[in-house]
């Protein structure tokens, strides 16, 4: 959904409102994230005397492979977006980089913001729950299906960094 900013201000006299639906087909193929359906984007823009403003809100259902056990899982993310649209000149200006939008040419594309967002949102490290036990480093078994035979298994923190761990017993004896 792209929108001009000067027409739209010129037509509606404080704010315009947004309702736009992302269909799968134009975002296939987002870098690594597999969208399960479509995104659902509502916001506003305000014209005020100070500037204009852009407040938007989306949700997006996503498919990762968890981290620690590489099974597949859906997980729900919610997106919330507040920008003032700036030009490039003003943003020189303003000296600040977050929560600005910069806007040239008087368009913006709405699809592309919330995509935008929706990437850096994503999880690098996606878990299928905060404590999952992963796979046994010695026989493969997902331990979130089921126990193996192997040794008992170390606290998943532990096996990380191993000098965390010593860091740990010494702050216990204490
Ligand atoms: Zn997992
Ligand atoms: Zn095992």
């Amino acid at each position: 959904m792209r929108i001009n900013l000067r027409k739209a201000k010129e037509e509606n006299d404080q704010y315009l409102d947004i309702d736009l639906t992302i269909d799968l087909e134009s975002i296939e193929g987002v870098q690594s994230i597999k969208i399960k359906e479509p995104i659902q984007g509502k916001g506003r823009i305000y014209f005020t005397r100070d500037g204009m403003f852009l407040s938007l809100t989306a949700k997006a259902l996503i498919e990762s492979s968890c981290s620690r056990c590489l099974k597949d899982f859906e997980e729900s993310l919610e997106l919330k977006m507040n920008y003032e649209i700036v030009s490039s000149k003003k943003a020189l200006e303003m000296d600040k980089e977050e929560d600005i939008l910069v806007v040239d040419h008087d368009m913006i594309d709405l699809e592309e913001i919330i995509i935008e967002e929706l990437i850096m949102k994503a999880p690098m490290k996606p878990l299928c729950k905060e404590n999952c036990k992963g796979i046994c480093n010695s026989c493969g078994q997902n331990l979130e299906e089921g126990s193996c035979n192997c040794a008992p298994h170390k606290e998943v923190e532990e096996t990380i960094d191993p000098r965390l761990a010593k860091l740990k017993g010494l702050l216990k004896e204490d």
